[in-house]
């Protein structure tokens, strides 16, 4: 039996561990994306951080590792793009100037084989992706990982060693079904960083009128983050905009600058924003 082919091997996955750690470590700063359960706006707040990353600046990777569901490529309109591969590595997608995207959707044939995938294989393919990527050197990576506190977001945060932190994307009811909470505990359990909590999906502005209504409750997130000890980054509204730019393949805040959600979602970021002003030695604000 050839060894060397075996994943269990020990010898290859010392090495895999090193060249995990290797290309890691060219990014200087990695942010994990969490959601208790799908659905909540998880890509979503991904794809924007990631963008407006790019747009402060930085240079940014996008990494869409939701192996059941891996919905960049429809949210950055690179559905179907194909991947340059040269042996087992894997080049990313340029998206404008300062971002790279990479998306597990991109090596499926078809949308449905992710969910055949078994439990072994699953954490195998998140590894591979994880260290097969050349992203080169890059300021920022945002990484969209599977939803929930299982094995496969288990795989995630414990591949990327030195991640400086989580965001936790909830809506206001999931927070009332202590979704967050199980996210919250499963972070420190690994003693990953929470850099805080993102209500989504917070009240809806009638975009006639202006008034606020609060479709399922609030203040949820913000009270929640504080009996926890976490920060609370803030509540994004609905906008029926938010769909149609992801319907349509167009990061939002790339076509909405100034909505009260454009702004929540950029207050939301900063402090992500001024991580990369600490590790460039920019004054933070
Ligand atoms: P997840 O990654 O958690 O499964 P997605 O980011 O794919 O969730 O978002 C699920 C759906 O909710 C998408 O159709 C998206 O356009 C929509 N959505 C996300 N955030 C908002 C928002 N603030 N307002 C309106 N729709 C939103």
């Amino acid at each position: 039996m050839n060894t060397a082919a075996d994943p269990r091997d020990p010898a290859r996955q010392e090495r895999e561990r090193r060249e995990l750690k290797e290309r890691l470590g060219r990014i200087r700063h990695k942010v994990i994306v969490l959601s208790g359960k799908g659905g909540v706006g998880k890509s979503t707040v991904a794809a924007n951080l990631a963008v407006c990353l790019a747009e402060s600046g930085r240079t940014a990777g996008l990494l869409d590792i939701d192996i059941h569901g891996p919905s960049i490529p429809r949210l950055m309109n690179l559905e179907g793009r194909p991947v340059e591969m040269a042996g087992e590595t894997i080049f990313p997608v340029a998206y404008g100037e300062k971002l790279k995207v990479m998306s597990i959707g991109f090596l499926l044939r078809r949308e449905q084989d992710a969910v055949i995938w078994r439990g072994p294989l699953k954490m195998s393919i998140i590894k591979q992706f994880l260290k097969d990527v050349e992203w080169g050197e890059l300021d920022f990576l945002v990484i969209d990982s599977p939803p929930g506190t299982g094995d496969e977001p288990l795989s995630v945060c414990q591949l990327v060693e030195d991640a400086d932190g989580a965001i936790v994307v909830a809506t206001p009811q999931a927070l009332a079904l202590a979704d967050v909470r199980k996210s919250i505990n499963f972070c420190r359990k690994l003693g990953l960083r929470i850099i805080g909590v993102i209500e989504n999906m917070s009240g809806f502005i009638c975009p006639k009128c202006g008034e606020l209504t609060e479709v399922f409750g609030s203040g949820g997130g913000e009270a929640m983050s504080a009996e926890m000890g976490v920060p609370f980054l803030g509540r994004i509204p609905i906008d029926a905009q938010v769909v149609k730019a992801c319907d349509s393949g167009t990061p939002y805040l790339s076509v909405c600058r100034d909505t009260a959600a454009a702004r929540a979602f950029r207050q939301a970021f900063q402090p992500v924003i001024d991580l990369g002003r600490r590790g460039a030695g920019e004054p933070g604000e």
